[in-house]
């Protein structure tokens, strides 16, 4: 790329090294920054670096936020006996979306691999573990249902068993390998309400 000078050869290469953004697209946007007036390139790289700055993890569910503790948790008129467990906050949102449910959640942040060298220390895991000690009545494993949120639900399940809480998976009307995020709201409310026990 030694046909563009050095600094817009640095923009596009920053772009296209953001997920899902090719050479083409990275381009595009460097230009884009470029032609941009000065307050808007301001306003974006400092909305940027802020949200890196002040986003923490809730206290209670781990979410991404930018309190310590995150609205849902904060919501009296959430159910805070039901924990959804799901593998990060994009999935979280996803059931926020569908407005349906009324209980809290639990942010993994992941999912065990063993192919990727992820184990169950590697994810908020014991930090779930730590909540339950609380009065909690079903927890509700919502992990994608690929091969590592299939591996996530049952190492979770078997930790919580003898604890007698009730454990229970969504149902598989979520495609297989699909993630959370991308699947309508109508699919995600009936794999709610289709959750089977574990
Ligand atoms: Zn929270």
């Amino acid at each position: 790329m030694d046909y563009y000078s050095k600094q817009i050869s640095k923009l596009i290469e920053e772009f296209s090294s953001l997920p899902g953004i090719g050479a083409k697209s990275a381009q595009r946007l460097a230009f884009h920054v470029l032609n941009m007036p000065m307050e808007q390139v301001e306003s974006l790289s400092s909305a940027i670096l802020e949200a890196k700055k002040n986003v923490k993890y809730c206290k209670f569910c781990y979410t991404l936020t930018d309190d310590d503790i995150c609205p849902i948790c904060k919501n009296p008129a959430r159910n805070h006996k039901t924990i959804m467990v799901v593998e990060n906050t994009r999935d979280l949102a996803a059931y926020e979306k569908t407005g349906k449910f009324e209980g809290v959640y639990h942010v993994l942040h992941g999912a065990i691999s063993p192919m990727l060298g992820i184990g169950p220390n590697d994810i908020r895991l014991k930090e779930l573990m730590v909540r339950l000690e609380q009065d909690v009545d079903e927890v509700i494993i919502a992990t994608n249902s690929s091969l590592e949120g299939e591996t996530t639900a049952m190492y979770i399940s078997k930790l919580i068993k003898p604890t007698g809480i009730r454990v229970t998976r969504i149902a598989s009307g979520v495609p297989v390998g699909g993630d959370l995020e991308y699947i309508d709201e109508v699919t995600l409310l009936r794999a709610l309400e289709g959750r089977t026990e574990l």
